[in-house]
C-alpha cells in the first residue's frame, strides 16, 4: 500500500500543468523508484504471473473478491507492469485519472463501444471520420441493434436534434479530423453531452496531448491511435483511451474480456517514443505551419486545409483550444488524379505510405490509399477529390521540406502552361 501511495505521489509530482510540453513528455506519470534502480521502465515480457504457494493464491483471490489491493498482476491479458507504466504516463499527459492501453487504435475504439453500448443504444458520429470507425458502427454495431446517426462536422444544431432521449448513449467525433482537419468545438460538444446525459468521446490522434486536451474541456473520453504521434517512429501499433476514474474501470475490465491487450515490448517502445513527443510535435507543428502557408500561395495549388490558416473553417476554434495545429496538411493540386500522383512521385523526402505521426514525412493520395475501391463519383460523394493530397510532415528540417515541395510543384502544369500550349496550337494551325 505504501508503495502504491508513494508511486502515486511521485507520479503526480511530475504532472504539474505548469511544466512545459517537453518536460511533461519526459516525466509525466513516471515513478522514481523502478525495479533494479533502472531509469527506464523494464520490459516485463511475460504472459502470466506466479504465486508463491496456495495460500498466496488464496490471499490474492480474497483481496480481488473484496475489491481492494490490486498490488500484483494475475495474467497477461489483465495487466502488465510495463503497460501500467505507459498508462500512468498517458493519463497524466491527457489530464485523466486513468488510461487504458490497447493493441491498436481501432481496438481501443471497438472495445470502448462494445463495452459501453447495448442493444437498442443509439450513437451520433460526425461525418469526416476515420473510415474503419464508421464501418464498425455501420456494419458490426448495427447487427447488434445499435443505431448510428451521422451528422455534418461543425453542425451542432443537427447534432442536438439527432439526440434520441433515453437511447442516445454517445457522441463520437475526431478532432482534428482526417483528411480535412476539421476541429470540433470541444466546449460546445461537452456542454451538449452534459445537458442530455450523453457520453462524449474525442479521437484526438491528430492533435496529441501536446496540442489539445479534450478532457480539460469536459469531454468524457479521449482516444488516440498511439501508432501515430505518441509512439512516433512508425514501428508499433497501439491505442489508448483516457478519462475519469469510475468509467475507466469498465473499460479496463472490458479489455480483459475482449482481449485487446497490447504487447509489453510495444508498450516499452511507446514509452520510449513519448519521451520525445514534445520536441517532435514542436518541430512537426512548425513544419506543417510553414508548408501550409507556402502551399496556400503557390499557383499550382487549388486549396489548402490546415487549422492554422485563417482560410480554414475552424481557424477560430482551433486558435482557441489548440496549442499547435499539428503535423498534417491536406491540399488539392491543380489538375486531376494523375497530376497529383505525378507531383507525389517527384517528392524526394516523404515516403508514399498511409499513416502519419512518425519522424519521417509521409505523403499519400486518399483517393488511392483509402478509397481505391471507389469510383471518382463515389469518392466525390464522400467528399474525397481525386487531386487531394495528404502530407503528414515529419521532423526533417523545414527548409528541406519547402525546397522539396518547390521542385516537385515546379513541374505541375499551371494555368500559364495551359495557355502556352493553347497558343502553340493556334500558331501551328495558323501556319498550316
Ligand atoms: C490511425 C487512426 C486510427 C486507427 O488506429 P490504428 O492504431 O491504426 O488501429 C483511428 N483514428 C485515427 C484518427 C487514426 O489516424
Amino acid at each position: 500500500m505504501d508503495e502504491q501511495l508513494n508511486s502515486f505521489l511521485n507520479a503526480s509530482e511530475n504532472n504539474t500543468p505548469d511544466n512545459g510540453s517537453s518536460t511533461r513528455s519526459v516525466h509525466a506519470g513516471t515513478r522514481r523508484n523502478k525495479a533494479s534502480n533502472s531509469l527506464t521502465e523494464p520490459v516485463v515480457q511475460t504472459a502470466t504471473y506466479t504465486f508463491r504457494d496456495t495460500q498466496d493464491l488464496i490471499d490474492f483471490m480474497e483481496r480481488k473478491t473484496w475489491g481492494d489491493g490490486d498490488d500484483r498482476e494475475e495474467y497477461g491479458r489483465y495487466g502488465n507492469p510495463t503497460v501500467n507504466a505507459v498508462e500512468r504516463r498517458l493519463a497524466a499527459l491527457d489530464g485523466g485519472d486513468d488510461a487504458v492501453l490497447y493493441a491498436s487504435g481501432m481496438n481501443a475504439t471497438t472495445s470502448a463501444l462494445l463495452t459501453i453500448l447495448s442493444s437498442g443504444s443509439h450513437i451520433i458520429m460526425t461525418d469526416d471520420c476515420y473510415r474503419r470507425t464508421r464501418q464498425f458502427c455501420q456494419t458490426f454495431l448495427v447487427r447488434l441493434g445499435v443505431e448510428t446517426t451521422i451528422v455534418p462536422m461543425g453542425d451542432y444544431e443537427a447534432m442536438e436534434a439527432a439526440i434520441i432521449p433515453k437511447r442516445t448513449r454517445m457522441i463520437i467525433s475526431e478532432s482534428p479530423t482526417n483528411p480535412y482537419l476539421r476541429v470540433a468545438d470541444l466546449e460546445k460538444l461537452a456542454t451538449l453531452g452534459q445537458k442530455h446525459r450523453v457520453l462524449t468521446m474525442i479521437d484526438s490522434t491528430f492533435a496529441t496531448p501536446i496540442n489539445q486536451r479534450p478532457l480539460e474541456w469536459g469531454i468524457d473520453f479521449v482516444i488516440h491511435s498511439a501508432t501515430k504521434y505518441l509512439s512516433g517512429h512508425n514501428d508499433i501499433l497501439a491505442g489508448v483511451i483516457a478519462g475519469r476514474g469510475d468509467r475507466m474501470k469498465a473499460l479496463r475490465d472490458g479489455r480483459g474480456i475482449l482481449g485487446g491487450m497490447v504487447d509489453p515490448h510495444a508498450a516499452f517502445l511507446l514509452d520510449r517514443g513519448i519521451k520525445t513527443l514534445g520536441v517532435r510535435m514542436g518541430q512537426q507543428n512548425a513544419n506543417a505551419f510553414a508548408v501550409a502557408h507556402y502551399l496556400e500561395s503557390h499557383p499550382a495549388i487549388e486549396r489548402v486545409w490546415y487549422p492554422g490558416l485563417p482560410s480554414h473553417p475552424d481557424y477560430e476554434v482551433a486558435t482557441e483550444q489548440m496549442v499547435g495545429f499539428g503535423g498534417v496538411v491536406t491540399f488539392e493540386v491543380k489538375g486531376d488524379l494523375r497530376t497529383a500522383s505525378d507531383f507525389i512521385d517527384r517528392m524526394r523526402i516523404p515516403y508514399i505510405a498511409p499513416s502519419l505521426g512518425g519522424v519521417e514525412s509521409l505523403i499519400e493520395q486518399p483517393a488511392l490509399v483509402s478509397y481505391y475501391d471507389k469510383t471518382t463519383e463515389e469518392r466525390l460523394a464522400l467528399g474525397m477529390k481525386d487531386n487531394l493530397v495528404r502530407f503528414a510532415v515529419g521532423i526533417e528540417d523545414t527548409d528541406d521540406i519547402l525546397n522539396d515541395l518547390e521542385q516537385a510543384l515546379a513541374a505541375v502544369p499551371t494555368y500559364k502552361t495551359h495557355v502556352r500550349q493553347l497558343a502553340a496550337m493556334w500558331e501551328q494551325r495558323f501556319r498550316t
